[in-house]
């Protein structure tokens, strides 16, 4: 079993849960009106850590309203500058991500550590396999990538800091893989496992999931990210998705839904796209089914809290496996919403 991290309120590593993190896709300056509300949906969706870009302490207030507004722990992703790490532990972040290799001399990590350990601010060794050292290619990407973190965590340990998670990513799914498997093998520190510019969502559910999915069977990974060039919540449900699928998370929305072919009488596909944020973000413990025809809808249904399928020419609301009544297409969004909005077990 590996080491605990407390990030803010949450545990990473040893006995926790496995989390789920995504990284907001807007930089600082430029925060969204609804944003308070969307990192609420994002919680519901499952969510449990959040990271920012901190490029410039220019924006160190709207990185303090951040932390104010998120209610998860936010982490400050910090590239180049270790003067930006050092201002955004005074806006209250819970973890700093950086990469050691990108900061410059030795000294000024040092300064981070030191004050991560005096705020109890976790960290995250983030190494990518883009930018590792120069030194050491000759031993392979996978062991330069290892050794480059045990390296840094020998850093951090001279200076009594413990609290830390180390990430190994690569856009090559086998090397992201082999790279955590490796770390794992040496060290007891929790890893955030991600594989990085993994593409749109098709390409890097794929790629993500194999590596991940294989990882956290063996027991490797306190914290995961999808990487995707779409939305945030599309990572958060990918990564809820995961966890699910394997049995480390229970509970939440669970969709069950037909892919749709000739034979419908409801047009679940184009439904499903209509509804599905919404039902996620209602962040409520139950099962939706939406079918589009008699040969699977019913026993979907009877098998789901609540669900809506095409029967004939007709599309029928089901409360707790039977038929509630039937409903007017146009309306089937109202009405789901409705009757999920009042469903208790
Ligand atoms: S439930 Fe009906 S519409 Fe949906 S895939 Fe099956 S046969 Fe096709």
């Amino acid at each position: 079993m590996t080491r605990q991290v407390k990030v803010g309120p949450l545990l990473i590593g040893g006995n926790a849960p496995v989390s789920v993190q995504t990284m907001y896709d807007i930089p600082l300056s430029r925060l969204e009106e609804k944003f308070e509300s969307r990192m609420g949906v994002l919680k519901a969706m499952g969510c449990d850590i959040i990271r920012f870009s901190y490029p410039d302490i220019k924006e160190h207030d709207a990185l303090c309203d951040v932390v104010r507004m998120c209610p998860m722990p936010v982490v400050a992703d910090i590239h180049f500058d270790y003067r930006n790490a050092l201002d955004a532990m005074d806006c209250g972040v819970a973890k700093i991500r950086i990469n050691p290799g990108n900061i410059g001399e030795r000294w000024k990590t040092e300064e981070v550590v030191r004050k991560a350990l005096d705020k109890g601010v976790a960290i995250r060794i983030g190494l990518n396999s883009g930018s590792l050292p120069h030194q050491g290619r000759e031993k392979g990407t996978v062991s330069l990538m290892v050794d480059t973190a045990l390296e840094y965590i020998s850093w951090f340990e001279n200076l009594g800091f413990y609290d830390t998670v180390v990430s190994l990513k690569a856009s090559d799914s086998t090397l992201s893989y082999e790279a955590a498997r490796e770390f794992s093998m040496r060290s007891n520190y929790p890893m955030h496992l991600g594989v990085t510019e993994a593409g749109g969502v098709v390409s890097s559910c794929v790629k993500s999931t194999w590596t991940l999915g294989r990882l956290l069977e063996q027991g490797i990974g306190g914290t995961i990210r999808y990487s995707i060039t779409g939305s945030i919540e599309d990572e958060v449900q990918a990564g809820a998705e995961l966890l699910r699928t394997l049995g480390l998370r229970k509970g939440g929305m669970r969709i069950v839904s037909c892919p749709m072919c000739g034979r419908c009488s409801f047009n679940s596909q184009g439904f499903l796209r209509e509804v599905e944020h919404e039902l996620l973000a209602t962040g409520k413990d139950i099962c939706v089914a939406i079918m589009g025809c008699q040969v699977n809808g019913p026993g979907e249904a009877k098998g789901a809290d609540i669900a809506v399928t095409g029967i004939g020419n007709k599309v029928y609301l089901y409360m707790n496996g039977e038929i509630y009544k039937e409903i007017d297409a146009v309306n089937a969004r109202e009405e789901l919403l409705k009757a999920v909005a009042g469903y208790s077990k």
